[in-house]
């Protein structure tokens, strides 16, 4: 056979095309990162079960078990799942906090997703400022309006951090009370179970909000004022969480701390007449200029973000 012209092709590239890391799990989008809207760290968990339509007692035994322990789950033990790895009530009850059990399951979840801010659902980078476990609540407080307007406009159903402060008692976009027992059962739901789903019951399953059971608030004008402020510092802080991590910001958040330790003096002071007043104003006086600067950064941030959903 003869060819009269022979087609020259270009040779085969042989080398490895770069391939970016692939993660294990979905790289699942934490909400609200550097807004008060800020999801936790167990919503965030649940969130990436529900992403690869599993119950979190898959994910937790199968995927943060080993990372957790360096050995997979081969136990026969009655005790469930959640137990098996957090160990204790109160390491479960501070997950969204601090401690060793919280950077474990970060590091776990960044591990897997390939997500390198899951620091930011958590307050670990305020622990020096809030440290107190009573602090946290053990069981999830909800607000049935959020809820509903979330699912109505299909919208992710998640838990914001927020919630998660044992003193937070109203939803700081509705300022109705937020709920703590399922409408259906009465029944409280703790933060995490081996079968949690966002916006569902932990015992009957049920959605949790009943438009007739909704409560008005019975707040006074005046405790509803002291919420709304507790709201903003804590919700500024969270929202402050992916600044403060930056080194250059150390400084600047060390003298929020200092500002906040210095009125908790203050208060002490005001109950013991033997303190001097003057050094701790004096000190308030000079870290307070600071928080001017704080809140004025935050604010512009916090209101672009407070009111959208
Ligand atoms: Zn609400
Ligand atoms: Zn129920």
């Amino acid at each position: 056979m003869q060819f009269e012209k022979l087609t020259l092709y270009t040779r085969y590239d042989l080398d490895t095309p770069d391939i970016t890391q692939r993660s294990i799990l979905y790289c699942l989008e934490p909400i609200g990162v550097g807004t008060p809207k800020c999801e936790s760290l167990i919503s965030y968990l649940i969130r990436l079960a529900e992403t690869h339509c599993v119950i979190p007692e898959k994910l937790l035994k199968y995927q943060i078990y080993p990372l957790f322990w360096g050995h997979d789950d081969v136990s026969t033990h009655s005790q469930g799942i959640i137990r098996r790895i957090f160990k204790s009530h109160h390491n479960i009850k501070t997950l969204n906090l601090s401690g060793w059990y919280t950077s474990k399951l970060v590091e776990s979840l960044e591990l897997l997703t390939l997500h390198k801010d899951l620091t930011c659902l958590t307050m670990m980078h305020w622990q020096e400022l809030i440290n107190h476990v009573h602090f946290w609540s053990y069981y999830k407080a909800w607000c049935p309006l959020c809820y509903d307007y979330w699912r109505s406009y299909n919208l992710p159903i998640y838990e914001p951090l927020l919630w998660c402060f044992e003193p937070v008692i109203i939803c700081e976009h509705h300022h109705s009370p937020l709920v703590t027992q399922c409408p259906h059962c009465n029944h409280q739901s703790v933060m995490i179970t081996a079968t949690s789903r966002h916006g569902y019951c932990n015992h009957c399953g049920q959605w949790l909000v009943d438009k007739e059971k909704l409560s008005l608030s019975s707040l006074s004008a005046v405790e509803t004022a002291l919420q709304l402020d507790l709201i903003k510092i804590l919700g500024s802080l969270i929202a402050f969480t992916p600044e403060a991590k930056k080194s250059a910001k150390k400084t600047f958040y060390k003298q929020v701390i200092a500002y906040f330790q210095l009125q908790e003096l203050a208060t002490i002071e005001l109950s013991n007449r033997q303190i001097s007043s003057k050094p701790i104003y004096k000190s308030m006086t000079h870290t307070g200029r600071t928080v001017q600067d704080f809140w004025r950064a935050l604010s512009p941030m916090a209101l672009n973000h407070a009111f959208i959903y």
